[in-house]
């Protein structure tokens, strides 16, 4: 179920809206449409990316909810990274694929910067041998601050990530250990100050508004101490607590009270962000993201291109990919995963073939966390009326000045940006309705 935020109180279940339809949706009786998907040669005009995911973190945090491993050997690390490549290979045969380039690539996790510089070069080596980037528009890197070092920074730069992005989550000892965050601050300013002499052409520092044991005073902190580091972006999540974390089951089956900031006073918080970030030289980007006013360049096309339609082959473990409009994963044990490339398989879990109606859904909402939509594209690329199709949803928000429409603009107000993701459900078809999201 996706959390119901009028309630206030912050429960068990899922804020964030990735994708549409719901993942509970997806399922293996679809999966042949994906097999097909890669058979068939694209006549699609979409910008393809690829995403990488590295599922390896050196603890995992309280709040996490993605299929991560740790404790993990550097042998099975390696196995791991050589499938990975084997993977890549398999996909880059596929009629689906041969002939189109890769705009944009994304290595996310889990923690990419887990894998040493040997692992991580030898990795990139191999996938050079079946697929290429270095027409890429943007490739990016997910890093745990304490994972870092100068050579691993210099072997991350030399592979072609244009935009590092460092999961600092929080400057507070206290908060970053009870969250059961693998670093502390000291290496958060180490890193830094290694990033800044390797130079990447963008970064991106990652926060989390609400996390146990935040408070007022601590997190404006927290954001003084971004502005003083002024990266090009900076992200802030809300906290949510989806099924299958730590800090749920405590709540859920252990019965623990976890003390969680309630929803407003997250809002207030990542209210106080957006001030602060805008009076300092930069802009909201999207409803999470502000970037640095001044260049003109920080963008982050993954998130982009995903919105606006692009096909993303995945690979990797319990990944998620989308093609020929269709959305698929991959397994998600690893063992599982494993067997299914060493029988030269495509490694596929689930999947959901994405009807017209609900391609259209998808794109609207996930943009509308841009903050703007123009009704104009979905003209052009659908043929409707967005505001009239979804007359009703769209009225409620001007009504309750979340939105505004202007002619063929929508644009959130700022109530509206602070609690986006709650209002997107409304937007959904009626059977994806009230049912649980993941
Ligand atoms: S570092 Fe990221 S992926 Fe790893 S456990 Fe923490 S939240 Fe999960």
């Amino acid at each position: 179920m996706v959390t119901d935020v009028s309630k206030d109180k912050t429960e068990v279940g899922n804020y964030f809206i990735s994708n549409y339809p719901p993942f509970s949706f997806w399922n293996r009786e679809s999966l042949p449409s994906i097999t097909e998907a890669f058979e068939t040669p694209s006549t699609s005009v979409e910008p393809m990316g690829l995403y990488l995911h590295i599922p390896f973190c050196r603890k995992r945090c309280k709040f996490c909810y993605f299929r991560v491993y740790t404790d993990v050997q550097a042998k099975a690390i390696q196995d791991y990274v050589d499938t990975l490549a084997h993977e890549v290979a398999m996909i880059a045969e596929k009629p689906a694929v041969q002939g189109r380039e890769f705009r944009f690539v994304y290595f996310g996790g889990g923690t990419p910067s887990f894998l040493s510089e040997r692992q991580l070069l030898g990795l990139v080596d191999k996938l050079r041998t079946s697929i290429r980037w270095d027409n890429a528009d943007e490739v990016t890197f997910e890093c745990e601050p304490g994972t870092l070092s100068q050579p691993k920074l210099e072997a991350i730069k030399e592979i072609g990530v244009t935009r590092l992005s460092l999961g600092v989550e929080n400057f507070d000892d206290a908060v970053l250990e009870e969250n059961g965050r693998a670093h502390k601050s000291k290496e958060i300013f180490r890193a830094w100050d290694w990033i800044q002499e390797t130079g990447f052409k963008q970064i991106n520092i990652d926060l989390i508004a609400g996390m146990i044991g935040e408070t007022t005073e601590n997190w404006e902190a927290c954001i003084k101490r971004t502005i003083d580091l002024s990266p090009d972006s900076v992200t802030i999540y809300q906290l949510e607590l989806p099924y299958n974390t730590r800090y749920s089951k405590s709540l859920t089956v252990l019965g623990q009270e976890i003390d969680v900031a309630p929803w407003s006073l997250k809002r207030q918080w990542l209210n106080y962000a957006y001030d602060e970030l805008l009076a300092n030289g930069y802009e909201i980007s999207s409803a999470y993201t502000l970037r640095k006013k001044s260049t003109n360049q920080v963008k982050f096309l993954y998130r982009d291109n995903l919105w606006h339609g692009s096909d993303l082959l995945c690979a990797g473990v319990a990944s998620f990919g989308h093609l020929s409009g269709v959305h698929y994963q991959n397994i998600d044990g690893l063992e599982e995963y494993q067997a299914a490339v060493a029988e030269n398989r495509l490694p596929l879990n689930r999947a959901l073939v994405v009807s017209p109606e609900e391609s259209l859904i998808r794109q609207m909402i996930l943009q509308m966390k841009l903050g703007r939509l123009d009704a104009g594209y979905f003209r052009s690329k659908f043929g409707r009326e967005i505001f009239t199709d979804f007359r009703q949803p769209f009225e409620d928000l001007v009504s309750r000045e979340l939105a505004r429409i202007d002619g063929d603009k929508f644009t959130l107000t700022r109530e509206g940006f602070l609690r986006v993701d709650s209002l997107l459900p409304a937007f959904f078809k009626p059977e994806h309705q009230g049912n649980r999201y993941t």
